[in-house]
């Protein structure tokens, strides 16, 4: 094994030192060619960005990902969960709902352990081997991401759920039919035997079930209108008279809320869970930290942190759920048409704009609703709140990366909500 690293420190070359093997730091671009050839196969890091010199390199080595090498080593069923907004959140669900039929699950991936950990139990003695039941393994809940599925070659889910799609990460993907593509690869090698999940409402991936269709796969739709698991009469409802629980028992349930439950519900049946294991889930889960999460609420003002939006497509779908919102946006753009925001400016009172994306806001919204640029968290959230009136909803819902101001979505996050408890502090005070 050969290890490279572009920044390699002390730390990265006593790690290689310990496991004996050789580390190249910071290898020129014409040094790649070299490198590659001495090997069989190029396994790269999710988030290595697109234009790398590794991506450039003739003749083409085999580039692979965590996922493919994960897949290849499983020993276990896997389950794929795949869209541009709702992963986590159906993951996370899709396990619980597993665990909470009895059936031995572990959400891995892009979330909690590494996929590759979680399949062979490598290096977590604690955390998956030792609970590892002789003879049994645990159903792989994997949250797989474009970046990831990009670099598989003959990853095979016997259930691969696919939740939406709209525009994301054009910063790393060349433009959107790669993007879509690397998306579709989650149904590349599944047919007869195995079980495709798609958003009945979502065209994009309606038409990418017809390759997995024709190879003999069992194709499940779901949609909160249409679709085999859908919402009727206040009913979440699956095929054959299925009843998973009623809406208005759930702790939540704004549109997406409720396109996210029908997703998991339809993964987990198909993996094994009963509709008591759905059910019982879903009466629990009150949704993830920065995930449309109630931050505090005052004279009539809801405050939410939905700091994990960092697609337009997120913040419009967070929104469908707020009759009239403050929206505090903005970021690092990922290369996206902020634009498609002004579709939601009949929910809005105002916007108040942040960050390095501040004016493609500004121009979203002009001449359409009242934005304000903010130049520090702190700020916008003073500004919102003189905006909002009792019934009014402010949201952080950025529909942009983090990066500009903060190290992670999570950072970006808890700095708001410190804001919005300051702000509120300040009001009662004054
Ligand atoms: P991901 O892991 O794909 O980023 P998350 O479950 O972390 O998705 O949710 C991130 C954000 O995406 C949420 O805060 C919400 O604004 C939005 N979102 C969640 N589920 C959906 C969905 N089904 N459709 C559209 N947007 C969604």
């Amino acid at each position: 094994v050969v290890a490279v690293d572009d920044r390699g420190g002390p730390e990265e070359r006593q790690r290689a030192a310990d496991l004996g093997i050789d580390l190249v730091i910071a290898p020129r671009a014409e040094q790649w060619a070299g490198l590659c050839a001495a090997v069989d196969m190029v396994v790269v890091s999710p988030g290595v960005p697109v234009h790398h010199p590794v991506f450039s390199v003739h003749p083409a080595p085999r580039l692979l990902g965590e996922v493919e090498l994960a897949s290849q080593r499983s020993f276990g069923p896997m389950v794929a969960i795949t869209g541009t907004n709702g992963k986590t959140t159906v993951t996370t669900l899709v396990a619980a709902m597993l665990e909470a039929s009895g059936v031995w699950a572990v959400a891995a991936g892009n979330i909690g352990v590494p996929l590759l950990d979680a399949v062979t139990g490598a290096d977590t003695p604690g955390k998956i081997r030792g609970q590892r039941p002789p003879g049994e393994n645990p159903v792989v809940v994997a949250e797989v991401s474009s970046f990831q599925l990009a670099l598989t070659e003959g990853f095979h889910p016997r259930v691969a759920t696919w939740i939406n799609f709209s525009e994301d990460h054009l910063d790393w993907h060349p433009d959107l039919e790669h993007y879509r593509v690397s998306k579709a690869r989650i149904w590349a090698n599944v047919g007869a035997g195995d079980v495709v999940i798609a958003n009945a409402e979502d065209p994009v991936v309606m038409v990418a079930t017809r390759a997995p269709r024709a190879r003999g796969a069992q194709v499940d739709t779901f949609g909160v209108q249409e679709g085999e698991w859908r919402v009727e009469g206040g009913v979440l409802c699956g095929p054959h008279g299925l009843q998973i629980v009623d809406v208005a028992e759930l702790p939540r349930a704004l549109p997406h809320d409720l396109a996210n439950a029908l997703a998991a519900s339809a993964t987990a049946i198909a993996c094994g869970a009963t509709v008591a294991g759905c059910r019982a889930a879903l009466l629990e889960f009150s949704g993830l930290p920065h995930r449309v999460e109630l931050v505090s609420e005052a004279g009539g003002v809801r405050w939410y942190d939905d700091s994990k939006a960092t697609t337009p497509g997120a913040v419009l779908a967070a929104l469908e759920g707020f009759d009239s919102a403050v929206l505090i946006a903005g970021g690092r753009n990922k290369g996206l048409d902020l634009g498609t925001l002004r579709r939601a400016a009949p929910r809005l009172r105002a916007v108040v704009a942040i960050g390095e994306a501040a004016g493609e806001l500004e121009d979203a919204f002009s001449g359409v609703r009242p934005v304000q640029e903010a130049d520090s968290m702190e700020a916008a959230v003073d500004i919102a709140g003189g905006l909002a009136q009792p019934g009014d909803a402010v949201l952080l819902s950025p529909g942009c990366a983090s990066f500009d101001w903060y190290t992670s979505y999570a950072e970006r996050g808890a700095d708001f909500a410190r804001c919005v408890h300051a702000h509120l502090a300040r009001e009662v005070g004054s």
